[in-house]
């Protein structure tokens, strides 16, 4: 274990530097370097189709991860650090066996090809056999969790003194030739699409930011770029997977359970009800249709969903959306204040659990994306001819950024422009290029580059 100073400094020095899990909701970093844990997990499931991000870093990064993730062992004081990488991965599990081969306290722990991998929970149950608690952290039960572009990330700040101001992400779908960019927080999304995206536009294509399965539709292709984005998908909206999408959109605010058959099915496939968690999304299906109050407790197992998306993508065959169901359950607690609370106390997994792990391919297969599954190039400096970058201020979990420039103002590379109170939960924002401050308002800040 690292003495506290040095702890501190890291700390500090992370937190300084913006960072924030790459690809999730965004959980500012330093927090989980201040916990103490057994065991540093570093996550390179990449388990959505169509991305390769982790897999291409560990490729091009390995020593330089191993190195971060051995640190960042003793910063947390756990015993050992294992990367988890999906088997098939070759590349990346030989670099990082490779790389790691001098350290006593790192190794490898190989994943099948199955969704999710990469959840959190069900990540620290295959690796270690222990079950986060329903509405719990990995912590709960002695680890962290890190994410591949965010070790990357924390290994340029220790090293160069670089604050995060690009992401790593891949274009995929229709397009010719899937690409992994490195590009600046703020990019307009549509300069990237004109790139990359072979001249497709709004009218024929949906745009999913995050990945096939979990994404988020884009709905103005104007939007920025955040230090969370992980992929973006481009689907014709002929396809199968775009109109589920669309029809998601319609349902969510139509009666969407009137026709659920109550066939569990939703459920036997749930990868957080395979833990024993208390979520059964049958039950909330019937429990909507039965136009119970939001009051009832039943609601408040939806709090458990980590909105995989096999319930309403995979499973249900009438088409039904359990998964926006408990997203809209979630957002109504939200707003009555109603934080998630563990419903039992001890849990145990479901005896079929192994038997009922979904493989990847068998959702490729089912929402028609097997094809675009293909070698992605990594180009690691686009050649974009971004000017303006629209820089938001919430963009991690938290407290948003307030900021520290005003119109006019003129910043450097790499410099603080929007910051949050030390006492709260939160990480400062810097801006990706030199330039000049032409707006500011609640939501963001935005750079023209000089
Ligand atoms: S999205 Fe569906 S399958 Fe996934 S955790 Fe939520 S209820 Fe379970
Ligand atoms: S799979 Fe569909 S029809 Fe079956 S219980 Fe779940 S929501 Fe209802």
């Amino acid at each position: 274990m690292m003495n506290r100073k040095d702890k501190e400094k890291i700390i500090k020095k992370v937190r300084n530097a913006g960072i924030v899990g790459a690809g999730g909701a965004g959980f500012p970093t330093y927090v989980k370097l201040s916990a103490t844990a057994e065991y540093l997990l570093i996550n390179g499931a990449e388990c959505e189709p169509l991305l390769a991000v982790d897999q291409i870093l560990m490729q091009k990064y390995a020593n330089e991860l191993v190195e971060t993730a051995d640190l960042l062992k003793k910063v947390v004081g756990a015993k050992e650090v294992i990367f988890c990488i999906k088997k098939k991965y070759t590349s990346a599990v030989q670099q990082i066996k490779k790389a790691s081969d001098k350290y006593k306290t790192v190794r490898l722990h190989l994943l099948e090809d199955t969704y999710p991998a990469g959840d959190e929970q069900v990540l620290v149950y295959e690796v270690l056999g222990r079950i986060v608690p329903e509405a719990g952290i990995p912590l709960n039960v002695g680890a962290v969790v890190m994410n591949v572009e965010t070790l990357l990330n924390v290994h340029f700040v220790l090293t160069e003194n670089k604050p995060l101001t690009h992401t790593y992400f891949t274009l995929n779908g229709d397009i010719p030739e899937p690409v992994t960019v490195r590009v600046a927080v703020g990019t307009p999304i549509r300069e990237i699409v004109k790139v990359y995206g072979n001249g497709i536009d709004e009218a024929n294509y949906l745009l999913l930011e995050g990945g096939p399965i979990m994404g988020k539709v884009v709905e103005n292709w104007d939007a920025p770029v955040v230090k969370t984005t992980k992929g973006l998908i481009v689907l014709p909206r002929t396809s199968y997977l775009a109109m589920r999408y669309t029809n998601l959109r319609r349902e969510i605010t139509k009666n969407i359970v009137s026709i659920c058959c109550e066939c569990k099915e939703c459920t036997e496939l749930c990868p957080r009800y395979l833990l024993g968690h208390s979520i059964e999304p049958h039950r909330l299906m019937i429990a909507a249709a039965q136009g119970l109050s939001r009051d009832n407790p039943i609601f408040r197992t939806a709090q458990f969903c980590c909105e995989c998306g096999i319930c309403e993508l995979y499973a249900c065959f009438m088409n039904l959306s359990p998964r926006s169901l408990n997203v809209q359950i979630k957002k109504d607690l939200a707003c009555q204040h109603i934080k998630p609370e563990p419903l039992k106390k001890v849990f145990a997994s479901h005896p079929l659990r192994k038997e009922r792990m979904l493989p990847t391919r068998r959702i490729k297969a089912r929402l028609e994306l097997s094809r675009y599954e293909r070698g992605c190039k990594f180009v690691e400096k686009p050649d974009l001819k971004t000017k303006v970058y629209h820089l938001l201020l919430s963009q991690h979990i938290g407290t948003p950024c307030t900021p520290q420039v005003k119109p006019g103002d003129k910043i450097k590379e790499g410099q603080i422009i929007a910051d949050v109170d030390k006492e709260s939960l939160g990480v400062p924002l810097h801006s990706p290029v030199a330039g000049v401050v032409t707006h500011v308002d609640n939501e963001k800040i935005i750079i023209q580059k000089t």
